[in-house]
């Protein structure tokens, strides 16, 4: 484990450099800030410039290799990951917050996402086509974008840069990644596993420090042809405009307002069991949490009722101990955010039903501890139903039809994950055509998703474009077509 006087590096060109300036930044334990986990550097442009030169030097040896060359290094990096599992999930859940089964199982989820794109240099990256000259050979190559900037936000700081360096890397791009301020250790642990597992030098690259210095070099820099981004709104609409102004491939992956409808004939039980865990699982800090419960009709009592009892019911403390189900939240200020959005409700007139509150006591008194708050009676045009919240707060809305429901879940900007318990196809058939959001669950919880299916989200959740499974080709390859002719005569 890593100790309060380790100081951490960059990783640029295939070696461990210290950043141009000398200031750090210690990276602390959410759930006892009396722990340092480690200094980090808070890079400059200087670093960045000279990590995008790396990666511009290392792309035409990198795109020359072959499929089955990337291939053998992904599965390396899989298998060297699984190997680490739970000493890069206890990293992880000690500077995110997250528990620990929740931890380990993202470290996990990264090895399977490591092993889809180790396979994916074996598939086909292209297609054949009939000619109008019969000779002629007609087909498509999907070629590497180039240097891909990558920038991560802290919720998900395994699995994210994991989805998005492993298709990087398998479809022959070389990669200069940015990981949030908040979760460097984890980032350091997968870049050293990645590097272990034989990249070439410059490849892949890691440049620490802040979205605004570093993170806006690589939406700035001319030498970088695409940025994959997972974030807030407002950094990632600003980063678009900015590097597709200069003509740069953008990806964004912003937030959600992630509804479940709870139709009449659903099973209570079940529908309070997704309700609690797609809200309040890793502090109800996912972009595909569940943040709004939209019940129809003469189950609103019941469902309501027992969601309380639920949230009451669940043990809140530091995620390392195992018996906890829900951890703090990751940072100061995403505590003082979750507890201003709670009056905010307030205000708007919403019931506060259970939490509410910042928790304090022996356990909590170090961290930043948040009671699981359900509110009853939210309005759909309240702020705290349609501005993404990111902490373990759900509001319950009350509606007479299902068709009401849909409506509703709709009329919000974001357009992630949704969900709707019922017993019945038809609505479900129906739920699944009206409903505005990229990923769709029936009777599963908003949250999740498995590494091998397309994820994103409709609206304002992202730019149109997909991340995961084959999708990824999309943003990190381009097209060529080519057309091959015998010579005559
Ligand atoms: P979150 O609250 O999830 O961290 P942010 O949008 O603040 O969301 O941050 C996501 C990532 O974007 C982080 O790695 C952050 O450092 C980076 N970032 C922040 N500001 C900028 C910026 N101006 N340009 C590029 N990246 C940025």
């Amino acid at each position: 484990m890593a100790t309060a006087e380790r100081t951490y590096q960059n990783f640029i060109n295939g070696k461990w450099v210290d950043a141009s300036a000398a200031e750090r930044r210690p990276d602390q334990n959410p759930a006892d800030t009396r722990e340092v986990l480690g200094e980090f550097p808070r890079s400059t442009v200087e670093d960045v410039r000279s990590a995008i030169d790396a990666a511009v030097a290392a792309l035409p040896e990198w795109r020359r290799t072959s499929g089955p060359q990337r291939s053998a290094i992904l599965h390396k990096a899989a298998n060297l990951l699984e190997q680490r599992a739970s000493e890069v999930g206890e990293a992880l859940t000690l500077e995110e917050g997250k528990t620990i089964a929740e931890g380990v199982g993202e470290v996990m989820r990264g090895v399977a996402i490591l092993r889809y794109y180790a396979g994916e240099p074996l598939r086909p990256f292209g297609e054949n086509y009939q000619a109008t000259n019969p000779t002629t050979f007609l087909y498509t190559e999907q070629v590497p974008l180039g240097v891909v900037g990558v920038i991560t936000p802290w919720n998900f700081p395994a699995a994210i840069p994991i989805w998005k360096l492993a298709p990087c890397l398998a479809y022959g791009n070389v990669a200069v990644f940015k990981p949030a301020e908040l979760t460097p250790l984890t980032a350091h642990l997968i870049v050293e596993t990645l590097a272990e597992a034989g990249l070439p030098d410059g490849v892949l690259n890691m440049v620490q420090g802040p979205g605004s210095v570093v993170g806006n070099e690589l939406a700035t820099n001319p030498k970088v042809n695409g940025v994959t981004f997972t974030g807030s709104a407002e950094v990632g609409k600003q980063l678009y405009r900015v590097a597709t102004d200069r003509g740069a491939r953008v990806q964004l992956e912003l937030g959600g307002k992630n509804p479940l409808i709870v139709a009449d004939d659903a099973s209570v039980d079940q529908a309070v069991e997704l309700a609690i865990s797609g809200a309040m699982r890793s502090t109800g800090q996912k972009c595909t949490a569940t943040s709004r419960a939209i019940v129809v009709g003469r189950i609103a009592d019941q469902f309501t009722d027992a969601l309380v009892d639920r949230a009451k019911a669940l043990k809140v403390g530091p995620g390392i101990d195992k018996e906890n189900y829900m951890g703090p939240l990751v940072s100061e200020d995403a505590r003082n955010r979750v507890l201003e959005y709670i009056d905010i409700g307030k205000r708007e007139g919403a019931t506060v039903r259970t939490g509410g509150e910042q928790l304090s006591g022996s356990d909590y008194d170090h961290g930043y501890f948040v009671a699981p708050t359900i509110f009853d009676n939210m309005k759909p045009e309240m702020r705290i139903a349609q501005e993404e919240i990111f902490g373990p707060v759900i509001g319950v809305i009350r509606v007479d039809s299902i068709e009401d429901a849909i409506k509703i879940a709709n009329k919000v900007d974001y357009g992630l994950s949704a969900s709707l318990a019922t017993r019945d196809i038809g609505r479900a058939f129906e739920f699944i055509r009206q409903i505005e959001a990229g990923i769709v669950h029936v009777n599963s919880e908003t949250a999740g998703a498995e590494p091998h299916v397309p994820f994103g989200g409709m609206k304002d959740s992202s730019s149109y474009s997909r991340e995961q499974g084959r999708a990824a080709m999309e943003f990190f390859t381009q097209t060529k077509t080519v057309y091959l002719d015998m010579p005559s005569g």
